[in-house]
């Protein structure tokens, strides 16, 4: 009978820590003594499940080895297994067959949509537009959640200004005010509102990455050391990561890089000082694929033992595929090198975020197969990420009105291999989605049917094979279609070309050198423009690209990036005026590659300006020193003035609020929407401060003719800077504004901080 009790005593103990009545500390507290050191670790421990997991136990290789540690419950969580058919089979084993039954969490990267694709995540930033942004993320964690996947690895909220490195496509462009605005926005559409949310079931954890400074890879060259200043560091890496910490996001993930000779991964100051202890981060931080393992190789960690001790003292919880906490951490901590309680505490914050999902009380609760059925690939769907595509475009030329097109009448050439392209627009990251699956430009312009449209790709954009974990090699040589192009151009009223890079040519591991449009494109598009100058010129894109020949011929430009599965439709809208443009460049366009880093938020040199009329000054004497076209910079099928700038005093206590308010007026011919920017310049400071910062944003629809008054609030938050120790400061002095359409134009005004 004793016996028999005392059994009963510890299942009710073992079972206690599913009492929903209890707060989630209170259930960690008691599920965490149960565990065994090796259990433990294996919360910490995250496989790619490359392996058929539907199918009988693996036999040899890694697979094997996951395969077992699984069963033993040395597996806290899974990527890259997709669907509720494979999710149910590794939660199964998780909760059926191990000692405790923690189930796992599921990890994918879900980085703008999971079948059904959004624009790329800078094209959506391109459109200023929060809740769209927050909308689109929502419908991606919506698809994901009904595929069985609770975790997402984005936002990636990496501030970059080098377009060379193919990672820009990911995140929110070359600004951290922005940038902190898009991240909010995303980790909320992911996650929902508050932390409550969840437990709902259409909602996935968040994982603001890569932390931190990997955006600034010497050289734009993906994976290399980052060598930056503090200044740079605190004011301009560092807010849209605090932005995600203060909107609740759950997981961080750390970077590649090292940062002052220090891996992130292994990064104490990063990690522990910052992350979790300055900023309170109570979720957890996964190490960036197998960058536990990637510290030796770096020259930081002298073997694997070393690596791991170095990892989870720096506050990594979790080791992606590197196969070293499950393999060294035990014995670290038996042999009393990593403490137990650094253990406990990277598991307790699993857990937390286990907890928080629910996945606890209903471990199959993303394993639905109807709900798949029904979300996934959804018309409604469908119609959000059209919607978020069309909000994503940026005008970038019309002259002479050429935009929007006639709906009738008109013969049409459609020229470039990219215009019948149902692949490359889907861009980079996309596991989850079916190849071709995008409708492309051709497609969305034979809806207009009341006009002639033919079609020539005039040559070829690659050859071989495009895909995620391939080169891709650009068609360098073959003009054969050059001819058929010239004589469709010749024939027709309006010529639209689609240009640019291919889906694939951006993302992880795409690093460029140059900005160009590649392959032939360039020639092409000279040759049309010699038998047909009115072309319209739509670029495809994942990064910044340098065309000064076609800024000063082509009169017409459109910035369409890769738009995702509704890219066709959002272009043929845009291009037939039945959608009014209105995005904005989130970063500057170069004029050649040798500009870059080139963004709007720099310094002032201390040289006198060009009006000094000798070499003297700071510049380039082959090209000008400006940008293309600017962060900020975008146009409309209407017209906007901006008038009566006003600041409510000219000078100001500390603690004050300054109200600037102007009015903006559509003086076109079309309904219109416009994103009025404010942007400062602290003119003397303990530290120089940009010639530009953008504070305040705000979207505004205008009817024609309509005028509105647009007001905006600047604290203490928006008129100080971080010093090199990281102090935030607010320092008296005369503060310049600009407000307007762009980085580069507007109405000034001054006020004074005392
Ligand atoms: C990337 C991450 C990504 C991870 C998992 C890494 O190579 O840098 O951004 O989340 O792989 O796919």
């Amino acid at each position: 009978v004793f016996a028999l009790l005392t059994f009963g005593n510890m299942n009710a103990q073992k079972k206690a820590y599913l009492d929903k009545n209890k707060t989630i500390e209170q259930r960690i507290d008691l599920l965490l003594p149960l565990m065994t050191l090796e259990e433990k670790v294996g919360q910490m421990n995250q496989y790619n499940g490359f392996w058929d997991v539907t199918g009988p136990a693996p036999k040899g290789g890694t697979a094997e080895l996951k395969y077992e540690h699984l069963r033993k419950g040395w597996v806290g969580s899974m990527l890259t297994v997709r669907g509720v058919k494979e999710v149910r089979a590794v939660q199964k084993i998780a909760v059926e067959e191990t000692r405790l039954g923690i189930p796992l969490i599921i990890g994918f990267d879900v980085i703008h949509g999971y079948k059904t694709l959004s624009p790329i995540p800078l094209a959506e930033a391109a459109s200023w537009d929060l809740e769209a942004i927050k909308k689109s993320a929502a419908i991606a964690a919506d698809e994901a959640s009904a595929s069985g996947i609770n975790w997402t690895f984005g936002p990636n909220v990496d501030v970059s200004n080098d377009a060379r490195w193919g990672r820009v496509m990911e995140g929110g462009g070359e600004d951290p005010y922005l940038g902190s605005k898009i991240a909010i926005a995303r980790v909320h559409g992911f996650q929902g509102e508050t932390i409550a949310d969840l437990a709902k079931v259409n909602t996935i954890a968040a994982c603001a990455k890569h932390f931190a400074a990997y955006g600034y890879v010497e050289a734009g060259l993906e994976y290399n050391i980052v060598d930056i200043s503090n200044s740079k560091l605190y004011n301009s890496v560092l807010p849209p990561f605090e932005a995600t910490v203060q909107a609740g996001v759950r997981t961080f993930m750390n970077s590649f890089n090292t940062l002052n000779g220090v891996p992130a991964t292994g990064n104490v100051f990063l990690q522990r000082d910052i992350l979790k202890g300055k900023w309170k981060f109570d979720g957890f931080v996964i190490s960036d694929y197998a960058s536990i393992r990637e510290m030796i190789a770096h020259g930081y960690a002298k073997d694997e033992a070393d690596a791991t001790a170095k990892g989870v003292i720096a506050g990594s919880d979790m080791d992606m595929e590197s196969y070293l906490y499950v393999a060294k951490l035990a014995d670290l901590v038996k042999e009393g090198k990593v403490k137990e309680a650094l253990v406990d505490d990277a598991v307790r914050r699993i857990l937390r975020v286990k907890f928080e999902l629910g996945l606890f009380d209903d471990p199959y609760k993303y394993c639905d197969e109807k709900r798949e059925k029904e979300v996934v690939g959804s018309k409604a769907n469908n119609d959000g990420v059209l919607d978020m595509a069309k909000k994503s475009i940026v005008l970038l030329k019309n002259k002479n009105n050429l935009l929007p097109l006639k709906k009738s009448g008109q013969k049409i050439a459609l020229i470039g291999a990219l215009a019948n392209d149902k692949n490359s627009p889907l861009g980079s990251w996309r596991i989850a989605s079916d190849d071709n699956s995008a409708v492309s430009v051709l497609e969305g312009m034979q809806q207009y049917k009341d006009n002639k449209l033919t079609f020539e790709k005039g040559a070829d954009l690659t050859v071989g094979k495009t895909s995620f974990l391939d080169e891709v090699v650009f068609n360098t040589t073959d003009k054969s279609g050059f001819e058929a192009a010239k004589t469709a151009a010749k024939n027709a009223d309006v010529v639209v070309m689609v240009l640019g890079e291919h889906g694939f040519q951006s993302g992880e591991g795409r690093s460029r050198t140059d900005l160009d449009l590649p392959g032939v494109q360039q020639e092409l598009l000279e040759e049309i423009y010699k038998v047909n100058p009115n072309i319209v010129l739509v670029l495809n894109n994942g990064r910044p690209l340098s065309i000064p020949w076609a800024a000063e011929h082509i009169p017409a430009i459109v910035e369409a990036w890769h738009l995702g599965t509704q890219a066709g439709n959002a272009v043929a809208q845009v291009l037939y005026g039945d959608y009014n443009p209105s995005g904005k460049l989130p970063m500057s366009f170069p004029r050649n590659v040798g500009q870059v880093p080139i963004y709007y938020n720099k310094y002032s040199t201390g040289r006198p300006t060009n009006t000094d009329k000798n070499v003297f000054w700071s510049h380039y004497t082959d090209v000008e020193k400006t940008p293309q076209y600017p962060f900020g910079f975008g146009l409309s099928y209407t017209k906007f003035d901006y008038k009566d700038l006003k600041v409510n005093k000219t000078v100001f206590e500390k603690k004050e609020n300054v109200q600037v308010s102007v009015s903006v007026t559509n003086s076109g011919n079309y309904d219109g929407k416009e994103v009025v920017q404010l942007y400062i310049h602290d003119e003397f400071a303990s530290i120089v401060r940009p010639i530009k910062e953008l504070k305040g944003f705000e979207l505004v629809n205008l009817k024609i003719g309509e005028t509105k008054t647009v007001t905006f609030t600047l604290t203490e938050k928006e008129l100080g800077f971080y010093d090199n120790d990281g102090t935030y400061l607010t320092e008296p002095g005369t503060f310049k504004i600009l407000v307007g359409g762009s980085s580069d134009s507007g109405l000034e005004s001054r006020f004074e901080l005392k």
